[in-house]
């Protein structure tokens, strides 16, 4: 608290306990002293729950002694440590290779709570999608995926089918694995089928295409044309 608030919290705290008033201007000055000695570090009122306003009248309410400026720094350290052990430490969004950095967003986010400036994390992010940190949803929203996008082409060998797929995404073509084949019977996400045939005998066994049915790609173009036509027309 500034001198200001210091000095607008002990008006509000004279007139609801007279007995705390200083009329002379000396000892006004002592009281200010004292009271902003031990409560600079106290704010007035956060965002979330603390009023030092609320902490004078419910002393004044339960207690036949004059309030001493301890009296409210204590119900903040109770206060904050309450919304502390509230708190648990949400993932930061740092690099986890990056220590310092990474050390630093979980200190910072703690030192946030305990100073009211933030509420407590209530483990709500996990159970609730409206929680979820701005900072981790601008980036999925930037690359839409959890992946980073070097890591994909890394590993885009091992995984031809979501590669090829995510490269067609990517190049504004239709999603043949958002639909069913009709023609080999592939059901969504999965590639479509070439029978392997032997010279004597049937077909054995089934192998993936690198490519789809022809008629596959139709039908997914036409869900995309029909989706798109369905956003605009929202
Ligand atoms: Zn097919």
């Amino acid at each position: 608290m500034e001198r200001r608030e210091i000095a607008g919290l002990l008006a509000y705290m004279g007139r609801l306990d007279p007995r705390t008033m200083r009329t002379d201007p000396g000892e006004l000055g002592d009281q200010l002293d004292q009271w902003q000695e031990l409560l600079g570090d106290v704010p007035l009122a956060t965002e979330y729950g603390w009023d030092a306003r609320n902490a004078i009248r419910a002393h004044v309410v339960s207690s036949p002694y004059p309030i001493l400026p301890v009296d409210v720094a204590r119900q903040w350290s109770k206060h904050s440590a309450d919304r502390l052990a509230r708190h648990t430490d949400p993932v930061p969004t740092a690099d986890p290779d990056d220590v310092e950095t990474w050390r630093a967003e979980l200190l910072g986010t703690r030192h946030a709570v305990l100073a009211g400036q933030r509420p407590p994390n209530e483990q709500r992010a996990i159970t609730s999608g409206s929680t979820i940190d701005p900072a981790v949803e601008a980036r999925l929203r930037a690359i839409g995926s959890c992946i980073p996008p070097h890591v994909r082409q890394d590993l885009a060998p091992y995984r031809p089918t979501k590669a090829r797929r995510e490269q067609l995404v990517a190049e504004g073509l239709p999603d043949v694995l958002a639909v069913p084949c009709g023609w080999c019977g592939a059901a969504v996400n999965e590639s479509c089928r070439a029978r392997r045939i032997v010279p004597r005998g049937g077909a054995t066994s089934h192998r993936p295409m690198k490519t789809a049915h022809p008629s596959r790609i139709e039908a997914a173009a036409a869900l995309a044309y029909d989706t798109s036509r369905q956003e605009s027309a929202a």
